[in-house]
């Protein structure tokens, strides 16, 4: 317990908040109505509120805390950094040891083709960083009417109105007269959520999806079209899960279209597909790489952009000055927390292990729930999972929209079964640490099955079944 910000009631923290705290992706009124959970401390893979209830951490707090809670060395390195130097900036001339040496660390592990990291505070502002200088680099190339950026509807880039105009979150877009021009969007791969179209399997309408890509090229104009950006799978969209024929064909289409690939590795980078990158669990070479989120596990704020040769050349060629940049890019407290995470994967093999040993068993465990009555399909890559609750088993029938079942399954798993798991309308989704135990990890299922049979219960007694 900290006794040190922990020192007052849960009510008081619920009352100071609803006065003051104004919440991300929250309805402010509704919240403060309920009142918030005040987590107050963590260990492994264990969350504790301010009443002593204690939860898995089935999302990893939001898909970042790979290497789990609670790890003193990378405490250490922050603050063994902030003692000798707490901050200063990369912009004039300046480097220091925790950059230089966090850059090299990333480039070891990054795809052949990237050899350089731009520094930055978010997924979002990595999008940002995506945006200006893939236009810069068709600049540099003579081609400057190569603006549009291509997305997917349902895709999740962040949440500035650059990276907001990149995603396909349409209730986004609905909020700010969103997306901004230059931004166009194709059709998501997700088979079961998008009405399992009959008469083509899986791996037909991944290739059909994918195709979509390239008659939006054309409908645009080659020579206008800057990139392509994706998740190499959703995440914030429901862990979405591409059939295999996706990716290769996306591929192709950008191999003989002259734009770029930009895979989004916010999620999938850093061992969560059980290899470095989604884009090498697919098979692909993106050009330019947004990362966050794992980049230190959450123990500091810290995003980046892996950047291509093949992008890195002609800039730094031709440009001059890239005029961009954020005061604390590469701030040093971030760099020595990210160092300090990647050694911890590194020493503790812990790609390998979702690789080996967590992806195998959670693929068994998540298909061992898909004979509940109310799961229509579980899927499961890497360490990433997905349950689809649906009404009718047999149809795929949904249950109305407004009766908010996934809502429902995600209140009773963490209020009455400890278990944290996220609902994308009526599919919950999971992504745990990647120290969680193959106990802890049966634990979780086993959750996730009373969660289940809960939700039966519930939904049985209200008469909704
Ligand atoms: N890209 C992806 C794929 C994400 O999942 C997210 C965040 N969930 C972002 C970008 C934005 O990252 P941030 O919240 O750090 O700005």
């Amino acid at each position: 317990m900290n006794q040190q910000t922990n020192i007052r009631s849960t009510a008081d923290y619920q009352a100071m908040d609803a006065a003051h705290h104004w919440h991300p992706f929250s309805d402010m009124a509704d919240l403060n109505r309920k009142g918030s959970r005040v987590i107050s401390s963590a260990q492994g893979v264990w969350l504790t509120d301010t009443d002593g209830n204690r939860f898995i951490d089935g999302m990893s707090g939001l898909w970042c805390v790979n290497v789990g809670y609670g790890r003193e060395e990378i405490v250490e390195a922050v603050a063994r950094q902030l003692r000798d130097l707490p901050y200063y900036n990369t912009f004039f001339q300046c480097t220091h040891p925790a950059a230089a040496e966090f850059a090299e660390a990333l480039a070891n592990v990054a795809p052949p083709q990237m050899n350089r990291v731009f520094f930055t505070n978010s997924g979002s502002e990595s999008n940002d960083t995506v945006f200006r200088l893939a236009r810069v680099y068709w600049d540099c190339l003579g081609k400057p009417s190569k603006k549009i950026f291509i997305g997917r509807k349902n895709g999740y880039h962040g949440s500035t109105a650059t990276a907001t105009s990149m995603g396909g979150m349409a209730a986004m877009h609905g909020q700010s007269g969103l997306p901004f021009n230059g931004f166009a969007h194709i059709d998501q791969p997700y088979w079961y959520g998008e009405g399992r179209p009959e008469g083509l399997s899986p791996e037909e309408f991944g290739k059909l999806r994918a195709k979509q890509l390239e008659a939006k090229i054309d409908e645009l104009g080659e020579e206008n079209v800057c990139a392509f950006i994706a998740e190499p799978i959703q995440g914030a969209g429901g862990v979405i899960i591409p059939p295999e024929s996706y990716w290769p064909e996306i591929q192709r289409i950008c191999n003989e279209r002259e734009i770029l690939l930009i895979t989004d590795e916010v999620i999938c980078g850093f061992g969560r597909t059980g290899s470095w990158w989604g884009a090498e669990t697919y098979g692909v070479t993106p050009d330019l790489m947004p990362i966050a989120k794992g980049m230190t596990s959450g123990y500091q704020p810290m995003g980046g952009v892996f950047i291509s040769d093949k992008v890195a050349g002609p800039v730094m060629e031709k440009a001059g000055e890239f005029y961009h940049g954020y005061t604390y890019s590469g701030h040093p407290a971030a760099c020595a927390a990210g160092l300090a995470s990647l050694r911890i994967l590194q020493e503790e093999k812990l790609v390998e292990r979702v690789r080996d040993v967590l992806a195998p068993r959670m693929a068994k465990l998540w298909a061992g729930l898909a004979d509940h009555p109310l799961v229509g399909e579980t899927r499961t890559r890497g360490f990433l999972g997905a349950i689809e609750l649906v009404k009718n088993k047999e149809t795929g029938e949904r249950f109305d929209g407004d009766l908010g079942v996934g809502g429902m399954a995600r209140d009773l798993s963490v209020g009455k079964h400890g278990l944290v798991m996220r609902a994308v309308g009526d599919t919950m989704i999971a992504s745990p640490p990647y120290v969680m135990t193959e106990e802890e990890l049966d634990e979780m299922a086993a959750r996730a099955r009373a969660t289940l049979d809960d939700l039966a219960d519930k939904l049985t007694r209200e008469g909704r079944l």
